[in-house]
């Protein structure tokens, strides 16, 4: 092994054809051969694959590959196989295959020749492949889209729940876990579900600096768009929109504007869609007004501008499909429409969603929210999600906002931040941002009743402000690491070290915030 390791360029330019890593891949190959569990969070077209394929073409035995999608399976298995000058280093297992098809593969395994076997988890668990996986010598285990594990994810599968346990059936071999989702609540999941908190982390930047992030009242938004993407003629972009319905009627106001678009949602015959993505790829279309469904796997680096026509569920989703503006690394505008009725809407259709998805769901769209009123740095605002910190000012990309092009004035709130630190301390921790904004209001809810909060020198103390002003205070203060989330909790407020601080009188931190905007759409022309 340490032979191959001294060698690892020569490797990645033998079958990759790629003289120099990506990032960090080459320390996470090496401590993947020296026997580490790892986990690797990396944005989309970071170079996850090759941190498994590289070892697994060169260590003794088979990596077993979970993923979660077949379809993106076999793309894998050919692109593997086109490595190689072997034949069939790489094969899916899965219920697809006949009986034939199975037992070359499983002939294969044993005689050393399959470096990586691509399965779903719920193949993995199949009496006959696990006793057959059980007998032969497995290299490592690599968990693609990790995130699958966690409720928290933007794609969660119940099947990923019990990977820990099939993989502890199978062998006792190194876990390479691997995802684009890094918020630290998704993190914090995928580590104990998998039974790797001790595994070495390796995190890379989710900053995208070309990216430009505004958001827009929606108002007139059907104009608006139609303005924006004149002022962008013949070049590439994407508008999403929430309903299969939405999209259709889109694509053909546009279409009668002169704009050279084309619907796509799962709705469309096979036919149709393939054939409207394919237009977008080769650039005979401007435009594809789009429901979530679009975007998987597409890779076009010139995509000028992504358009939200109604807000997303979550940031985490709205970094995903924003993330498909300027692969190339040149101009991407990233707009989204922003109206707090449609906030309502999505909380509606949660109130149908059994309770657990609903409370996941809710807090999802606060942050969503959050992001969408905040006068702070956008790019900060979406990296904190991530558990980045970002230097507003100086940090890469900072002006590349609505907010940080066009500041809005700073106010000193250090007083008010003393003022709720205290009374998080003195009501011990364990409250929600809406339940403290309650208490600062003076406003009597279930939960202030029921901790007898009605009795703290601090009920009402804030009633002069208007709540949105201390909803700012609390998520300013949380980005700005004052106050942080619990993880189990989510959503209860805990004093950080830097309001530790504030307490204690020790800090000479100012403590600026930009009020959050207002959106009163009443006005709307
Ligand atoms: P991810 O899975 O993180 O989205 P991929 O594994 O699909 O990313 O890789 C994204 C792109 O980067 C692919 O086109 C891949 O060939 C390329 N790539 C990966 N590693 C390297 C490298 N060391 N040098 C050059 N290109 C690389």
């Amino acid at each position: 092994m340490s032979a191959k390791k001294a060698n690892l360029s020569g490797e990645l330019k033998k079958y990759f054809g790629f003289s120099t890593f990506k990032g960090q891949q080459e320390q996470i190959i090496e401590n993947l051969l020296d026997g580490k569990d790892i986990f690797v969070l990396m944005p989309t077209g970071g170079g996850k694959s090759l941190c498994y394929q590289l070892p697994a073409l060169i260590s003794e035995g088979t990596a077993i590959v979970v993923s979660p999608l077949i379809a993106l399976m076999k793309n894998q298995v050919d692109a593997v196989n086109g490595l190689s000058s072997d034949d069939g280093v790489a094969h899916v297992l899965n219920s697809s295959l006949n009986k034939t098809q199975t037992k070359q593969v499983f002939d294969d395994i044993k005689s050393g020749k399959t470096k990586l076997l691509y399965v779903a988890p719920e193949s993995l668990i199949k009496d006959d492949y696990l006793d057959f996986l059980k007998e032969v010598k497995i290299s490592f285990f690599a968990i693609d889209e990790a995130h699958c594990i966690s409720e928290w994810g933007h794609d969660f599968r119940p099947e990923y729940r019990n990977l820990k346990q099939i993989i502890d059936k199978i062998a006792n071999v190194p876990v390479i876990a691997l995802t684009a989702t890094a918020t630290p609540k998704v993190q914090d999941d995928i580590q104990k579900t998998l039974g790797m908190t001790n595994a070495l982390v390796f995190k890379e930047s989710f900053n995208r600096p070309n990216l430009y992030y505004e958001v827009c009242p929606k108002i007139n938004v059907d104009k608006e768009i139609v303005k924006f993407i004149n002022q962008h003629k013949g070049k590439s972009g994407i508008v999403y929109c929430l309903s299969r319905r939405k999209v259709e009627e889109f694509a053909q106001l546009l279409q009668v504007n002169g704009i050279n678009a084309l619907p796509y949602h799962a709705g469309l015959d096979q036919k149709i869609r393939v054939a409207n993505q394919d237009k977008f790829l080769m650039e005979e279309v401007d435009v594809i007004v789009a429901t979530i469904a679009f975007g998987m796997g597409i890779d076009k680096p010139d995509v000028r501008f992504v358009i939200h026509y109604d807000f997303p569920k979550s940031l985490e989703s709205y970094y995903q499909e924003t993330g498909r503006a300027g692969r190339d690394g040149g101009e991407g505008h990233c707009l989204a429409f922003y109206d707090p009725k449609d906030i309502e809407k999505l909380e509606k259709f949660l109130a149908q969603k059994p309770v657990s998805e609903r409370e996941i769901g809710l807090q999802l769209l606060n942050e969503v929210v959050g992001y969408a009123e905040t006068s702070m740095s956008r790019r900060q605002y979406i990296l904190y999600y991530f558990g980045e910190s970002f230097d507003p000012v100086n940090g890469d990309g900072a002006r590349m906002c609505d907010n940080s092009s066009n500041p809005p004035k700073l106010k000193d709130a250090t007083a008010d931040l003393k003022k709720v630190i205290d009374l998080i301390k003195d009501t011990g921790e364990k409250f929600k941002a809406k339940d403290l904004i309650s208490v600062i209001a003076g406003k009597e809810t279930a939960v202030t009743k029921s901790y007898k909060l009605e009795q703290s020198p601090h009920f009402g103390f804030g009633k002069e402000e208007k709540d949105n002003y201390w909803k700012t205070i609390l998520r300013q203060a949380t980005v700005q690491n004052f106050l942080q989330k619990d993880i189990e909790t989510y959503g209860v407020l805990k004093i950080a070290e830097k309001g530790k601080k504030v307490l204690s009188g020790k800090s000479k931190e100012v403590f600026l915030i930009a009020e959050d905007r207002e959106f009163d759409l009443t006005q709307a022309k």
